[in-house]
């Protein structure tokens, strides 16, 4: 017996994973991971695998990747904010955080990875902005396993890894987010390539939800707000399960926290939506979107089909934890970036530069009191010390592509690629 199952959130049927990402009755709809821990064992290791409870994995890759909490003097003092703790995720080794790709998307990366080890036997394809290309690109690196990522060409440089990667196949296309996501889409009908799943997959968002849990443990209490930049809100929706299971352990009050998102205005879908109280996004939701993607400060909190609508997925987030959505300007972003490295001490992601913009005009707007206890997730950062301090390998692309190629002479490369694997 394994320490989980999973459950459908639309049928609440109970089944066993598979490197499940959907329920096996059909329900459209996200499954969720229901572990037998109600209460959460801290192991005595470093790295994210300490939360291995509640992580759909049974081993543990060997990482000191994992996300820390500490309460703010700086931003704090200059926001006039009394409980305000930042959960970093990237690098900086001066506090233990060594999340060596930069972002939150490594702690994702890890169990992601660890659950196909142990369930499947196989290639697993990523389409990214970089970010999540880049975080699987390094776990892939340091463990063996073979990934297949896709980027659009203007992303190509920056998936690199500080270790050599001998299993990547990097395909660049010649298009946007979009299109890189739809080859991605076509190349997992192939047989042995498995996709990474996105919100779907319960391993990226229990991997997510660590942030929730370091934050909690070092708080010693859960917040009243949580805050963070969302793309597709997946992160938002793993800090949700994540306080439902904190809640359930009984140590950490019983109080469910807001969660307080922000999207980089001009592409904010998901807040014109919430701010009608809409399920569904429409396309007037994202007006000129091209353009709109092209002005905003972080390119990966562009996403046009978030799981919003979807059961379990940002919209039903937002109503169970009383939430919100705002949005900020790319020069609002960019002077937070600024006032966190002169507060705090560390050059932040753009995304992560967006949710300070947030915070601040949260304060600012009386959306938040300055006494209560606010937990920002900075989901990226440290690049400068990443730059500084550790081996770089550049992956170079193995095919490139446009949109023109025809999908049978890609097919046939990575086809014989992948038979070394599977
Ligand atoms: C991907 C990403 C986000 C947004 O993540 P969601 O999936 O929308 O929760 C925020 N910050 C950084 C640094 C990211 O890489
Ligand atoms: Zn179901």
């Amino acid at each position: 017996m394994t320490h989980y199952t999973l459950t459908c959130l639309v049928c609440q049927r109970e089944f066993p994973d598979t490197y499940t990402l959907s329920c096996p009755f059909g329900c459209e709809g996200l499954v969720r991971t229901k572990y037998a821990a109600r209460q959460m064992t801290l192991r005595d290791e470093k790295g994210i695998f300490k939360y291995r409870d509640w992580l759909p994995v049974s081993g543990s890759l060997l990482t000191d990747a994992e996300p820390i909490c500490y309460k703010s003097h700086g931003l704090a003092a200059f926001l006039g904010l009394s409980d305000l703790w930042l959960v970093f995720s990237g690098y900086w080794p001066e506090i233990g955080a060594y999340a060596v790709s930069g972002s939150f998307k490594e702690f994702e990366a890890y169990p992601t990875i660890q659950r196909l080890l142990e369930r499947r036997h196989g290639v697993i394809q990523i389409s990214s902005a970089g970010n999540t290309g880049r975080a699987f690109a390094e776990v892939s690196a340091r463990t063996g396993q073979a990934v297949i990522i896709i980027v659009p060409e203007s992303a190509r440089d920056r998936i690199f890894t500080t270790v050599q990667a001998d299993h990547i196949m990097l395909i660049t296309i010649a298009g946007d987010y979009a299109d890189a996501i739809h080859l991605g889409n076509r190349m997992c009908t192939l047989p042995g390539v498995f996709p990474e799943g996105g919100a779907k997959n319960v391993a990226r968002r229990d991997g997510m939800g660590t942030t929730m849990l370091a934050g909690t443990f070092a708080m010693g209490t859960l917040p009243d707000w949580y805050l963070q930049a969302v793309g597709s809100g997946t992160g938002g929706i793993a800090a949700y399960e994540a306080s439902l299971r904190l809640i359930a352990d009984g140590r950490f009050g019983n109080k469910m926290p807001r969660l307080l998102l922000f999207q980089n205005e001009p592409f904010v879908p998901m807040v014109r939506a919430w701010h009608d109280r809409r399920r569904t996004i429409r396309d007037a939701d994202m007006p000129d979107g091209n353009d709109a993607i092209k002005k905003v400060y972080s390119d990966v909190l562009t996403n046009r089909t978030p799981p919003y609508a979807i059961c379990g997925g940002v919209y039903d987030t937002l109503m169970a934890t009383d939430g919100r959505m705002e949005s900020v300007t790319s020069e609002d972003a960019r002077r937070a970036g600024e006032l966190f490295f002169k507060s705090e001490g560390i050059d932040l992601d753009p995304a992560a530069a967006v949710c300070v913009a947030g915070l601040v005009k949260a304060v600012q707007k009386d959306i938040i009191r300055p006494d209560e206890k606010i937990l920002v997730s900075i989901t990226g950062g440290g690049y400068s010390r990443i730059e500084r301090l550790l081996p770089r390998f550049v992956k170079e692309p193995d095919l490139q592509v446009t949109k023109m190629t025809p999908f049978e002479e890609i097919s046939a490369q990575i086809l014989g690629w992948v038979e070394k694997y599977v």
